[in-house]
């Protein structure tokens, strides 16, 4: 996803001058962004540490990938458990052909909108495997992608890169999972209908590619 570079700075403006002053009235001065994310952070709870996909979300997330040139964006369904976000299918998000590019992607409405309930966070492609990062390698600079969950309401955001889901939850620290289950590890037995595998959620060190979001 991409957006404009300026809100953000605005917002983290803002949200610097709230905690220098530390004054709760401030926050009627923020602009929209900045109320969203903490809405959003407080009604998400604990930050998640796992993002566990069942093997629906995986087939789906393989099949997508594999069919579509420009980015595609889906609605993760499922259920926050403690520190783990189990991630049980994967929905379409409704998204305007045109608003899908090989480096770009909006959706048309939100996930309830579209008839999606129990959404814990959109996740969306990027096609060529790259940039899949939420801040710039090495850096705190917020990726198009990080300012863009900023205005989402959900828990969690990722991206399908192929071989690997990164993702972030509130506390915008970037994981990833990978995307095909790891032999080592037999997967666990869900006593509900769903089998879900428990992903490994590998804290990413992200070398990175170097591209410009
Ligand atoms: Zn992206």
């Amino acid at each position: 996803m991409r957006v404009g570079g300026r809100l953000w700075l605005v917002m983290r403006a803002s949200r610097a001058a709230v905690a220098a002053a530390g004054l709760l009235a401030l926050l009627a001065l923020q602009p929209e962004p900045a109320r969203l994310v903490e809405a959003a952070s407080a009604r998400a709870g604990p930050h998640a540490r796992a993002l566990v996909l069942s093997s629906q979300a995986r087939r789906y997330l393989a099949l997508q990938y594999r069919s579509y040139p420009t980015e595609f964006m889906g609605c993760m369904i499922g259920e926050i458990s403690g520190n783990a976000v189990l991630v049980r299918r994967i929905a379409p998000a409704d998204v305007e052909p045109a608003q899908s590019t090989a480096t770009h992607v909006v959706p048309k409405q939100t996930c309830e909108d579209a008839g999606w309930m129990g959404t814990v966070g959109m996740i969306h492609s990027h096609p060529t495997g790259e940039r899949c990062w939420y801040y710039f390698p090495g850096t705190q600079v917020a990726s198009s992608d990080a300012q863009s969950f900023a205005r989402q309401p959900y828990a969690v955001d990722a991206i399908m890169c192929g071989d690997r889901v990164v993702w972030i939850s509130r506390d915008m620290v970037q994981q990833q999972v990978p995307l095909v289950e790891q032999r080592q590890t037999a997967p666990p037995r869900s006593r509900r209908g769903n089998r879900v595998h428990a992903g490994s959620a590998a804290t990413s060190g992200d070398g990175g590619d170097g591209g410009d979001d």
